[in-house]
C-alpha cells in the first residue's frame, strides 16, 4: 500500500472527507485492505505515540469506527460523485431550510432543461390527489408530472441524499478545523437506543477524546407527526422509549434532553440556539433516508457549519448503506433477488457491517453539575394530534412493551424458539410464527445490524446464505428493509406520492368513500381480509401475509387509489415506516420496484383456505363468525353460513371478485396505454 494511502487513512478518523481519486468500488476494496494493513502494522511496532494503538480493545472498537467512517466516506464520495456530476457546479448555500418547500425551492438545483420541457406540471389527476387526502397540501405542493419523478430517477434533478452528501463533502475541510468545546451533542431520531448506534458511539468517541460531556438531545415535532402520518400508537411507543433512554443514559451521567418544536421549520434554528446554549460545536445523528430529513440534514449541515460547527450525519439504519450495491451497469437493482445475492455478497466481503457498536461510555464527573437542567428535563405528554385514550394507551402498551431492552429480549426469544421454524410459519397468521420485531426497528429500539448479527450467531455457519433454512430466510426478511430504504434514496419520488414506475399515475383509480371505509373498519364480507383490517385497528399491527392481501384487495378488488391505504396504513401502524410500507404497497398494487405482475391478482378466497386453512385467525379478530363451522368461515354467505353472519351483523361481499378482476385488468392495461 502506498503511503498516501496510508496517510489518507490516517486522517478519515473524521466522517465525511473530500472523494478519493480513485473508482468509488475499487477504492472501497483497497482502502480496506490499507486500513486493516495499517492497523495491523502499528499493532506489529507496539507504536504507543497513536491514540488507538494504546491497547487492542481501544483499537478494535476504533477499527470499527473507522471501518465505518469508510463505509459512509465511500457512499458518500458515490453519491457526490453522482451529485457533482449532475448538479450544477456552483451551490449557494442553503437558503431553503423549509422541507415543506419541498419542490419549489428545489426549482433552483434544477437543470434548465427540465425546467424547458416542462417537468413541473402538476400531473393531471393532482386535484384527485389532493381531495382524497394523499398529498398534505398544508406541507407539500402537489402532485408531481410523472416526467418530473422520471427526472429524479434519471438523475436529471439531483436526490436528496446527493445533495447532503454534496453539503457534507462541501463544508469537509471547514468542519474538520473545529475545535470540540464544551460538549458533544447526539440528536436521537429514529435510534432510540444506546446499544449499537453508530452516531451515538462515534459522538460519545469525539467527547471522550476532548474529555468534555455528550448530551443526548430529542426534538418532538407534532407537525412532522402530522405531515409523515405517524400513528398515535407509534408516537406514544416512542414517548414511552424516551423514559426508558433517558434511564440509560442517566446511568452513564449523560442527559437526554426533550423539547417540543411547534414548527418544523423552526428545528434548525432551534438546534443551532440549543448548541449555542450547550457550548457544543458538535452535533451528531444517523441518516434517515426520507425527502423531508434529507433536505433538513443538507440545511443543517450548511448552516451549522456557517456558524463555525459541525453536523456529522452517518449511515447506521440500514446494514449496507444505500449506494454501496449497483447492478452491473452502475445503477441501483430493481429487482430483489439479485440485490439480495449482492447485498450478501458484500456483508461477506464486508464482515465489519455486522460488527455492533458499543455503548457511550461515562460522561466526566462534572457533567450533572455542569448540565444540571438538562438531567432534570421531563418527558413531554403525547402531543394533542396523537393523543390515545387511556384504554387504548392501556391496549397498545400491552401488546407492545417498549425499549431496547424489551427488543434484545424478544429478538433473543424469538431466535431460540422460533426462528428455525420460520420458514415454515412465517406465511401463517395464526401461528405466530415471526418475530414481531418490526416496531423496534421502526424505532430504532433495535438494530438491523444487531438483528441479522444475533440471528447469524445462532447459525452454524458465518455466512448468510447457507446453514439453517429458517435463519437464511428470516436475515433475508429483514434484507427486504434494506432494500426498501436504498429504492428510497435512490427514487425519492416515492416519498413524494408518485409510485417507483410514474406511468402507473395514469391508472383511473376509484375514490369511492363507502367501500373505503368498508375496508378500513373491516367490514367488506370477504373475512380474511376483515380479520386483517381489525387486528390493524385494534393493535396497529397486522400479519405480513395479510398486508398483501388487503393491500391487494383495496387496489385490485376495490380498485382504489393505493395511496389511500398506504397513507391508512401509516396513520394505523405501531411499525409505520415509509420505505418498508411503501414498497409493500407498490409490491402488492403492483406500481412498484419489482412488483407483482399486475395481472397477477390475489384472489382473496384462495389467499384464505391456503394461509388460514382452520379460519383460527378469521375467528379470533371477527367475532361475528366465531360460531361459524369449517370451511364457510371463509365465505360465509355462499356456504351456507349467511344465517349466522347475517344475525351477527356481518355484511355480505361488498363486491364480486370475479367481476372486479377483470375490471382491474382493464383499468390497470388503459393506464399503461397512456404513455405508450
Ligand atoms: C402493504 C405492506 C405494508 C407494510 N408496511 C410496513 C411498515 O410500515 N413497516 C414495516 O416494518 N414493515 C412493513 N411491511 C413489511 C412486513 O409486513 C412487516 O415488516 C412484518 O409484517 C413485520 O412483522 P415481523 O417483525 O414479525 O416480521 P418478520 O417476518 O419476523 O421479519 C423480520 C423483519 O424483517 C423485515 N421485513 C420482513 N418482511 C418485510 C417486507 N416485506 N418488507 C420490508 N421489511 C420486511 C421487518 O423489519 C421485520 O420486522 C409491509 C408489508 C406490506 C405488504
Amino acid at each position: 500500500m502506498s503511503s498516501q494511502r496510508q496517510f489518507t487513512i490516517s486522517r478519515t478518523l473524521e466522517p465525511s472527507l473530500e472523494p478519493p481519486k480513485t473508482s468509488w468500488t475499487h477504492w472501497t476494496r483497497s482502502s480496506r485492505q490499507a486500513l486493516k494493513a495499517g492497523i495491523e502494522k502499528k499493532r506489529d511496532n507496539g507504536s504507543q505515540n497513536v491514540g488507538y494503538t494504546m491497547n487492542a480493545l481501544r483499537e478494535r472498537v476504533l477499527f470499527k469506527h473507522i471501518s465505518c467512517v469508510f463505509r459512509q466516506f465511500t457512499t458518500a464520495s458515490f453519491y457526490a460523485t453522482m451529485a457533482l456530476r449532475k448538479a450544477p457546479a456552483k451551490r449557494k448555500a442553503a437558503s431553503s431550510p423549509q422541507p415543506d418547500a419541498i419542490d419549489s425551492k428545489k426549482a433552483k438545483t434544477e437543470t434548465k432543461s427540465s425546467k424547458a420541457n416542462g417537468s413541473r406540471q402538476h400531473h393531471p389527476m393532482a386535484d384527485e390527489a389532493e381531495r382524497n387526502g394523499i398529498v398534505i397540501r398544508k406541507y407539500y405542493p402537489p402532485e408531481m408530472s410523472n416526467q418530473r419523478a422520471r427526472a429524479y430517477t434519471t438523475g436529471d434533478i439531483p436526490r436528496p441524499i446527493e445533495d447532503l452528501q454534496a453539503a457534507l463533502e462541501e463544508t469537509a475541510n471547514e468542519r474538520r478545523g473545529v475545535k470540540v468545546k464544551n460538549a458533544v451533542v447526539h440528536w436521537f431520531k429514529m435510534d432510540l437506543r444506546h446499544t449499537d448506534n453508530r452516531a451515538l458511539a462515534l459522538a460519545s468517541e469525539k467527547a471522550k477524546e476532548a474529555g468534555v460531556p455528550l448530551i443526548g438531545m430529542y426534538l418532538v415535532s407534532p407537525q412532522d407527526y402530522e405531515a409523515h402520518l405517524r400513528s398515535p400508537p407509534r408516537v406514544d411507543f416512542m414517548f414511552r422509549t424516551l423514559e426508558v433512554l433517558k434511564a440509560d443514559l442517566a446511568r452513564l451521567d449523560i442527559p437526554l434532553y426533550v423539547e417540543t418544536v411547534e414548527q418544523r421549520k423552526k428545528i434548525p434554528d432551534r438546534i443551532l440556539e440549543l448548541l449555542e446554549e450547550w457550548g457544543a460545536n458538535h452535533l451528531y445523528a444517523n441518516m434517515e433516508y426520507e425527502v423531508d430529513e434529507l433536505r433538513r440534514e443538507t440545511h443543517l449541515v450548511r448552516d451549522l457549519s456557517e456558524n463555525g460547527k459541525v453536523f456529522e450525519v452517518v449511515h447506521d439504519t440500514c446494514i449496507v448503506p444505500p449506494g454501496e450495491l449497483t447492478s452491473g451497469s452502475g445503477k441501483q437493482y430493481a429487482v430483489y433477488s439479485p440485490w439480495f445475492r449482492a447485498w450478501v455478497a458484500h456483508i461477506h466481503e464486508n464482515l465489519d457491517l455486522l460488527e455492533l457498536f458499543d455503548p457511550p461510555g461515562k460522561n466526566p464527573d462534572d457533567a450533572r453539575k455542569q448540565f444540571v437542567t438538562l438531567f432534570d428535563c421531563p418527558i413531554p405528554d403525547l402531543p394533542k394530534n396523537k393523543s390515545l385514550d387511556d384504554e387504548e394507551k392501556k391496549r397498545y402498551r400491552s401488546f407492545w412493551p417498549c425499549g431496547e431492552h424489551e427488543a434484545l429480549k424478544r429478538l433473543d426469544k424469538f431466535c431460540e424458539e422460533k426462528i428455525s421454524g420460520y420458514a415454515a410459519g412465517r406465511n401463517i397468521p395464526s401461528s405466530n410464527g415471526v418475530s414481531n420485531i418490526s416496531v423496534h426497528l421502526a424505532a430504532g429500539t433495535l438494530s438491523a445490524r444487531t438483528a441479522v448479527r444475533t440471528a447469524r450467531d445462532r447459525n452454524k455457519t458465518k455466512k448468510l446464505n447457507a446453514g439453517n433454512e429458517g435463519i437464511t430466510t428470516w436475515i433475508s426478511e429483514v434484507a427486504w428493509r434494506d432494500f426498501y430504504k436504498h429504492v428510497l434514496a435512490t427514487a425519492p419520488h416515492v416519498c413524494m406520492n408518485k409510485p417507483y414506475k410514474p406511468e402507473y399515475s395514469n391508472i383511473q383509480w376509484s375514490y369511492d368513500q363507502d367501500h373505503f371505509k368498508a375496508w378500513c373498519d373491516g367490514k367488506t364480507g370477504f373475512p380474511i381480509v376483515d380479520a386483517a383490517m381489525r387486528q390493524l385497528n385494534h393493535i396497529g399491527y397486522m400479519h405480513n401475509r395479510c398486508r398483501m392481501i388487503v393491500a391487494s384487495f383495496l387496489a385490485k378488488d376495490l380498485l382504489i387509489d393505493w395511496r389511500m391505504g398506504e397513507r391508512y396504513f401509516m396513520e394505523h401502524l405501531i411499525d409505520g415506516d415509509f420505505a418498508s410500507n411503501n414498497g409493500g404497497w407498490g409490491f402488492s398494487a403492483s406500481v412498484g420496484v419489482d412488483p407483482q405482475p399486475y395481472f397477477r391478482i390475489f384472489n382473496p378466497l384462495l389467499q384464505s383456505e391456503k394461509f388460514d386453512p382452520e379460519g383460527e385467525y378469521i375467528r379470533k379478530w371477527l367475532p361475528e363468525l366465531k360460531d361459524v363451522k369449517g370451511k364457510a368461515i371463509h365465505e360465509p354467505y355462499s356456504r351456507g353460513a349467511g344465517g349466522i353472519a347475517k344475525k351477527n351483523g356481518y355484511p355480505e361481499p361488498i363486491v364480486e371478485h370475479k367481476k372486479v378482476r377483470d375490471k382491474a385488468l382493464s383499468a390497470y392495461k388503459e393506464g399503461l396505454a397512456v404513455e405508450k
